[in-house]
């Protein structure tokens, strides 16, 4: 019988299947890593917005 493995489709870490139906497939540090890139980026638009 095969074993039940998930792993983060990020960095490839094992993660619980908690984890993995938590976080879309990801482990706790990648799904905060993609919130915060998130923020970061709608954050970023308007600050980058600079008229030369
Ligand atoms: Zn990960």
């Amino acid at each position: 019988m095969k074993k039940e493995e998930y792993r983060c489709r990020v960095c490839g870490r094992k993660i619980s299947r908690e984890k993995y139906e938590a976080f879309d497939g990801l482990c706790e540090e990648c799904w905060e890593d993609e919130m915060t890139e998130e923020i970061d980026a709608t954050e970023g638009t308007d600050e980058e917005f600079v008229p030369i």
